[in-house]
């Protein structure tokens, strides 16, 4: 395996060297030619120099493996915004009515992510619903409207981006439940679109949420594609929808979208940077974000759902014909329902004839060089993110790997899967 990184890191050496023209341009940097030049203008690799491994993402779009890379539009949007000052609340205000345009919603705000909409959109619902300042939220809520009705399948790992705001969940399962759940302090709706369970589907909890004059939000941050998404929520009838940034729409990955009702996306951004004294303070969304973010929706919406799917099953159809000689392997391609909805290719064997167990692969994939990431599935007994669980499996995520990766990751699993199978008497 070539080591990608010392080979760069030798030449980058040699370059600067070279355009120094030896030891006198070293004591004068300012004169050290075109090729101090260049590394301004491209960057220096911080990666590098901070000793951090880039890795080949074969696992999705992960928070902890940064989630998604943004495409080279975007890179260059991001680029060209950095090198000029504007007035932040006119870039704020023009990003969303582009976005509302382009998303087909009432209005649209950036988020510093999917988990801040939720803070910030839930604190607009407060707002509107009791008539406060900002700045009350959430330590004077005591008396006030601060009831969020929730399925209790909808409970999860994002509950505190709401009970930031100092909201109390109420649980209901059955339909009967949430007719009577609501009262005098009920200020929203909660709905988790990939929950996996729940009884009440997405029009009776907008029919019923509606009809006591409640708004309902719709966390949809990891379900697209299909690109429809962005706006078949919000025409649904959910007040409020968001989407991660930095998912499946390659944003950066520090914004998302907050998308819906007109007053409830205003009392939202009330809450927000760059207002001091609030809950969304702490949010904030740089010029560079904003504008990134609106530029990964106009990259996405130039996409096709069968363009993007074709892709993936290619390269899982390329993985799959690398390792076409491992004893007893089989390839199947596995799509989750909402979140994360695109192929991922899922490969099982006979751990009798490859002695390894899928978890030892992820482990030498890992170590390796370069470092590659299967999904996190891989060889557990826990389902996750829509997928199985997949103890006796690998689980290889191709839709965020780079141009040229599908083959390195299918080396890689080659060279594993067939060092561990049993010679063939
Ligand atoms: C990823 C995710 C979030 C958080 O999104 P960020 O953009 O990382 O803040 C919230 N809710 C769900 C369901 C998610 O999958």
């Amino acid at each position: 395996m070539i080591d990608t990184r010392t080979r760069r890191s030798f030449f980058t050496w040699a370059r600067n060297l070279a355009g120094m023209g030896g030891a006198a341009a070293l004591a004068f940097p300012a004169a050290a030619g075109s090729a101090a030049k260049e590394t301004v203008e491209t960057g220096e690799d911080y990666y590098e120099k901070l000793g951090v491994a880039k890795i080949i993402n074969a696992a999705g779009t992960y928070t902890t493996l940064t989630a998604s890379t943004m495409p080279p539009s975007v890179r260059a949007a991001v680029a060209r915004a950095a090198k000029h000052p504007v007035r932040l609340l006119e870039l704020q205000k023009a990003a969303g009515e582009y976005l509302a345009k382009r998303l087909q919603c009432e209005a649209a705000m950036v988020t510093a992510g999917a988990a801040s909409a939720l803070t910030l959109g839930t604190a607009g619902c407060l707002t509107v619903a009791n008539n406060i300042p900002t700045r009350e939220i959430p330590t004077a809520m005591g008396g006030l409207k601060n009831e969020v009705v929730v399925q209790k399948a909808h409970r999860y790992e994002y509950d505190h981006a709401l009970l930031n705001c100092g909201i109390r969940f109420v649980e209901v399962e059955t339909m009967e439940e949430y007719q009577s759940a609501f009262t005098p302090r009920t200020a929203m709706a909660h709905f988790f679109n990939a929950a996996e369970e729940g009884r009440i589907g997405r029009e009776d909890w907008i029919r019923v949420a509606h009809q006591h004059g409640v708004p309902c939000f719709n966390d949809a941050a990891a379900d697209v594609p299909p690109i429809s998404n962005l706006w078949n929520y919000t025409k649904m009838g959910f007040d409020l929808v968001t989407f991660s940034g930095g998912k499946g729409i390659r944003g950066p990955q520090n914004a998302g979208l907050l998308l819906g009702r007109k007053d409830l996306i205003a009392a939202a951004a009330e809450n927000n940077s760059p207002f001091s004294n609030t809950v969304g303070r702490g949010m904030k969304v740089a010029k560079e974000q904003i504008v990134g973010m609106v530029a990964a929706v106009d990259w996405f919406l130039s996409q096709s759902d069968e363009g993007m799917e074709a892709e993936f099953r290619g390269r899982a159809d390329r993985i799959t014909a690398r390792l076409k000689n491992i004893p007893s392997l089989e390839a199947k391609i596995f799509v989750p329902p909402v979140a994360n909805h695109i192929p991922h290719l899922l490969l099982h064997y006979d751990q009798s004839r490859v002695r390894i167990a899928p978890h030892e692969v992820a482990q030498q994939l890992r170590h390796g060089s370069p470092s590659i990431e299967l999904n996190p599935a891989t060889g557990t007994k826990e389902a996750s993110a829509g997928l199985p669980a997949a103890g006796n499996t690998i689980v290889v995520g191709v839709w965020m790997l780079e141009p040229g990766e599908d083959r390195i990751v299918a080396d890689r699993l080659h060279e594993v899967l067939s060092k561990a199978s049993k010679p063939s008497a």
